[in-house]
């Protein structure tokens, strides 16, 4: 248990916070990052990657691990912590972190993205890890010829569906509309891989099995009909929850949980910035959060400065 001290103390290590702790490290400004998993957010549990400028394809644990190394040569801090309560001192911020360590700074920069949301269905708990996924770069080698599952419309389900056509004897995608919501080029894309089928209108009511999953039971939304479909997986992709619960003052929200900022990166307690997922806006890309990082890292610096006269 110590208390260490620094300038900008960043709270996550996604493509936003290892590009403020590039830039505030770049600056000659002391900055440590915390992150509990491995740098890269969700990036490092990506397949490809082909709307990054500069790089036509890449896959997300490349980048993620160049993202990480770019940052280091210039001297960012990388913890390997949970922050469990950010906080306020006067005009300190400080990060408690799950090891009993103490970060104190001038400015914290929240990077903590969100987590998947879940499908609440009777199985899911209990299958969890066990033909239950929320990660197809995690779990796909798994489940080689056999029939996976996706759930959900939006382009994170349907680019893992796709990725998922590499082990499975079939991918079937099942959405509680008729229309997909995904851009249109990823769509287009999956409705032209002979692997990928679609069951439209219909949700997931339990996920059935003994030790392992091995069927589905589907409801049509607008029929009730009900049916049950085999399979040895079940990979969901229905959007995530911010992690934005972290600051002992509590930061202004909209209405989904994400941290209302300023065009500065700034949340609602001075110090205290958002970037990336985590922070309300209208698209979540890579690009989005690397701009919030570069953003943030320079409203910190500012505010580092001010304080110091
Ligand atoms: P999303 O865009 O919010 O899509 C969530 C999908 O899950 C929607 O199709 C939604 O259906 C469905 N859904 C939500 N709750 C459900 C439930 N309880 N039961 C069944 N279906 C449910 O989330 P996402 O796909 O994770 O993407 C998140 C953000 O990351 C987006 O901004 C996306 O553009 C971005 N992203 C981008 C890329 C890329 O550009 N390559 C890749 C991955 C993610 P409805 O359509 O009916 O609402």
């Amino acid at each position: 248990m110590a208390e260490k001290e620094y300038d900008i103390i960043i709270v996550g290590g996604g493509p936003g916070g290892l590009t403020s702790g590039l830039y505030g490290a770049r600056a000659n400004v002391r900055t440590v990052l915390i992150e509990k998993y491995m740098p890269g957010g969700q990036i490092a549990k990506t397949d490809e990657i082909e709307d990054y400028p500069g790089f036509e394809m890449i896959s997300g644990p490349e980048l993620a691990m160049k993202m990480t190394e770019h940052a280091k040569k210039f001297g960012l801090e990388i913890v390997s912590d949970e922050v469990t309560e950010v906080y306020c001192e006067g005009e300190d911020r400080l990060a408690a972190t799950a090891s009993g360590d103490r970060y104190r700074g001038k400015a914290v920069i929240l990077s903590t993205g969100g987590s998947p949301n879940l499908l609440n269905v009777p199985g899911e708990k209990e299958f969890s890890g066990r033909g239950v996924s929320y990660c197809a770069i995690c779990d796909g080698n798994f489940f080689k010829n056999q029939i996976i599952a996706v759930v959900g419309g939006g382009d994170a389900a349907v680019e893992e569906a796709m990725f998922l056509t590499k082990f499975g004897s079939k991918v079937i995608l099942i959405h509680r509309r008729d229309q997909l919501r995904a851009q249109k080029i990823i769509q287009e894309r999956a409705f032209r891989n002979p692997k990928m089928e679609f069951i439209w209108d219909t949700v997931v009511e339990s996920i059935n099995g003994d030790t392992r999953v091995t069927s589905l039971t589907l409801k049509h939304v607008k029929t009730g009909e009900k049916s049950t479909v085999d399979v040895g997986a079940i990979f969901i992709f229905i959007g995530f929850v911010p992690n934005s619960n972290i600051v002992r003052e509590g930061v202004e929200k909209d209405s989904g949980g994400y941290i209302i900022t300023d065009a500065r990166m700034e949340t609602s307690v001075k110090g205290i910035y958002a970037c990336g997922d985590v922070r309300a806006q209208l698209v979540r890309q890579i690009t989005n959060a690397v701009g919030d990082g570069t953003t943030a890292a320079m409203a910190a610096e500012k505010r580092i400065e001010e304080l110091k006269g």
